[in-house]
């Protein structure tokens, strides 16, 4: 467990020693205290309670990565040896009454407007990357050596502790390439007020990105204790797609026939085989639907994500939060 420089970087004065003991404490320092005194003030205030993350990201993003930041706040230049970071927090969002509408504060349990019990928990905070000019499309694409996405959540929305994970990206992996350049040709350059190109944590395009999950641990906000469960730049862990993510038509052109009437004669009860398998031929599969796919192969596995494309994207237009650069 630890940090480890980018290849080819040896210890000098833009790297760090990081010890589990400081990840804990920078995460004391610059999550878990800012939370609870953001919390506190926002019963009183009835402000949102939600951490602003960029920052404490980008220290964050220095002590599991072991590489100091480049001494400025400027894009594009996180770390000093060129990574990215993007941070997100899904922890702590505004929610909304399922009744009337209203937002509800992550601390409060019912609705203030109506009293309404009935609160949908947002989680749909994502890591945004805004690409104005040719130059700043460059940068992602030719310019960074890594993208390091943080991400802070619960694992539902009835667990108390917060884990926070982050994981790595290589810039020269085939898809993350034709994702950004398929923002750029398709709606950057299509659209008059184009949004920012957005990732979504854990959904389609991120599993494609092949990411490799460089840490995990979890904190227990009510106790003050962080415990970490995964920091490895050696042994990293790629998740897979899970099978509910790419559209049916997709995961049809995955599997053969074969491949899916083993599946069903290895791991389906017998007595349940005649959802599966016609009565009469037990050797012919019925027309599977997307949720019996998911059933018999929960994920893709690894050597067939490369045959995935990309799904086509529909993005928004911005009315007015976000402009072109003139
Ligand atoms: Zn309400």
């Amino acid at each position: 467990m630890g940090t480890s420089h980018p290849p080819g970087v040896e210890s000098d004065k833009s790297t760090l020693d990081t010890s589990p003991r400081q990840v804990k404490e920078c995460l004391h320092d610059l999550y878990v205290e800012p939370r609870n005194n953001l919390y506190k003030w926002s019963k009183i205030t009835e402000q949102t309670a939600q951490v602003r993350l960029a920052y404490p990201g980008e220290h964050l993003a220095c002590i599991i990565t072991g590489v100091k930041g480049s001494g400025s706040a400027a894009r594009g230049d996180d770390l000093s040896d060129g990574t990215e970071v993007k941070a997100c927090s899904r922890a702590d969002q505004l929610s909304e009454c399922r009744n009337c509408g209203e937002k509800v504060l992550v601390w409060q349990e019912e609705c203030p407007t109506c009293g309404s019990e009935d609160i949908n928990i947002k989680t749909d905070s994502h890591w945004i990357f805004s690409i104005r000019d040719e130059k700043e499309l460059n940068l992602y694409l030719d310019k960074i050596p890594r993208l390091l996405l943080l991400m802070f959540d619960r694992e539902s929305t009835d667990v108390d502790e917060v884990r926070l994970r982050a994981w790595q990206v290589d810039p020269d992996q085939w898809y993350y390439r034709a994702f950004v350049r398929d923002y750029w040709e398709n709606n950057f350059l299509e659209k008059a007020n184009p949004a920012p190109l957005n990732l979504h944590p854990e959904k389609y395009d991120f599993y494609m990105m092949e990411p490799e999950l460089v840490f995990h641990a979890t904190l227990d906000i009510e106790d003050d204790e962080v415990s970490i469960e995964h920091w490895d730049f050696e042994n990293t862990k790629k998740p897979s797609m899970p099978t509910r993510y790419p559209n049916k038509t997709q995961v049809e052109n995955l599997f053969s026939d074969d491949e899916l009437l083993r599946r069903v004669k290895n791991d389906i009860p017998r007595n349940q085989w005649d959802e599966f398998l016609y009565q009469n031929n037990r050797n012919k599969l019925k027309n599977l639907s997307k949720s019996q796919y998911v059933e018999l192969f929960p994920t893709i596995p690894d050597e067939k994500r490369d045959k995935l494309e990309m799904k086509d994207k529909t993005t928004r237009e911005y009315k007015e939060e976000y402009r072109r650069r003139d």
